[in-house]
């Protein structure tokens, strides 16, 4: 057998809800030239990228940097920079990434109070707003973008609540920032993390994300306390802190600040991929971005209700950039997956939790939303379903998506 089989790394279409295709450019831009960590071109650069993050993220907040390490990374980060031992923190959950928000809440000694939704649904603003009056936490973690159930959590008036009751919003944003709307000035969210390999189409590997200046606050008090403690001698053992030293924000922002005092080896190539990737995102324009999305959303529905298939979950809240399939009955979802990737070169994702087996989820993020993809996927779809004994209306689904991008496009041309 030939051992390297794989290598080089076969082509894909990725059609997952990440990591999906990264953006050429941004790969070209990954093999440019090391520069050393305070060289002005690479300072002048992080500048730069921190002025196209704000833009990116709708916000006029001093702090915006990514973190190196996946977008959990980011996530663990704002966490353990806003969580002391005792605090309490609310947690609304409604798929599988509400619950990594509660574990890494508790980690940190937070006392969590979770509230629950069935799979498939997102909260009514009003229902966490409710929570929030009832437990009065100190920081309210939740999901924009839940992709395990392909839900987007409405977020309005839950920023003005937090306000309210001096409690922060921090929001995983990681599956929506840059293609779907994430508002951070306008909802009032005090702290947003982004993904890198979902929307922006940059490989997985760091975490941009914001915070404004009453988290800025909420650090340097720490910071102040642990300060006075050490030169006290006591050490920060004097109470119960568990503090990253790698994720620490504080640390992390006087690198990304006039003081640029380094913290560890800024990740070079990671840095350009992502600056590249943020200017590709402003270059087409945000809203144009987002309708880019829209568009390709319903192409692919519709190509997917003309092969018969039925989505999963509340419409009302359908995640633009994830759909998800309800697996027909008798079909092996796993079989017909394999079967999109080994004889198409198309991977799809499947789910986890109460969902695994029940669901197929598909994508359309970023440098993967585009017509060639759609219309191939769909294609392959139906054959793959066809293969498996199912009797699906051979044809009809391409059709349905060349449909609406004929209606698009007569839209556009006026
Ligand atoms: C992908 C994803 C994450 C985790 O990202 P990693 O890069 O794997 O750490 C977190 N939250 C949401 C909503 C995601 O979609």
């Amino acid at each position: 057998m030939n051992e390297h089989a794989f290598w080089p790394p076969p082509p894909r279409t990725i059609m997952t809800p990440g990591p999906v295709e990264a953006d050429p450019r941004v790969l070209r831009a990954m093999s440019y030239p090391i520069l050393g960590q305070f060289d002005p071109a690479f300072t002048a650069m992080m500048n730069e990228l921190m002025g196209m993050l704000r833009r990116l993220f709708r916000t006029s907040n001093r702090q915006a940097y990514p973190v190196d390490g996946t977008s959990r990374a980011g996530l663990e980060a704002v966490l353990a920079g806003v969580i002391e031992p005792g605090d309490r923190v609310l947690v609304p959950i409604c798929g599988r990434f509400g619950h990594l928000l509660h574990e890494i809440a508790e980690r940190y000694g937070a006392e969590v109070t979770v509230i629950e939704r069935e799979w498939g649904t997102a909260f009514d603003p009003e229902e966490i707003i409710r929570a929030i009056r009832r437990h009065r936490p100190k920081v309210v973690a939740l999901v924009h973008g839940e992709t395990s159930t392909g839900r987007l959590q409405p977020l309005d008036g839950i920023g003005a609540a937090c306000r309210e009751y001096d409690a922060l919003l921090v929001v995983d944003a990681v599956a929506t920032i840059g293609g779907v709307p994430v508002n951070t000035d306008d909802w009032q969210l005090d702290a947003v993390v982004g993904g890198t390999q979902k929307c922006l189409s940059v490989p997985s590997g760091m975490a941009p994300l914001t915070y404004n200046a009453r988290v800025e606050r909420l650090l340097a008090g720490r910071r102040r306390i642990e300060r006075g403690l050490r030169s006290a001698g006591e050490g920060t053992s004097a109470r119960p802190y568990i503090r990253s030293n790698y994720l620490d924000l504080c640390q992390l922002q006087d690198y990304w600040g006039p003081e640029r005092l380094n913290h560890h080896t800024e990740m070079t190539a990671m840095l350009y991929g992502l600056y590249e990737g943020v200017r590709i995102v402003l270059e087409e324009g945000l809203e144009a971005r987002f309708r880019r999305h829209r568009m390709h959303e319903r192409a692919l529905t519709a190509g997917l209700a003309a092969m018969g298939l039925r989505l999963f979950g509340d419409p009302s809240c359908k995640l633009p950039v994830v759909t998800c399939v309800n697996i027909p009955e008798g079909i092996d979802g796993e079989s017909v997956r394999s079967m999109l990737l080994d004889a198409f070169g198309i991977e799809i994702a499947g789910s986890f939790g109460p969902l695994k087996g029940r669901i197929w989820r598909i994508g359309t993020m970023g440098y993967s939303c585009n017509m060639r993809n759609v219309l191939l996927t769909l294609g392959a779809l139906e054959a793959a379903l066809l293969r498996h004994g199912m009797r699906v209306p051979a044809g009809q689904a391409v059709q349905a998506a060349m449909d609406v991008y004929a209606e698009e496009q007569a839209v556009q041309t006026g």
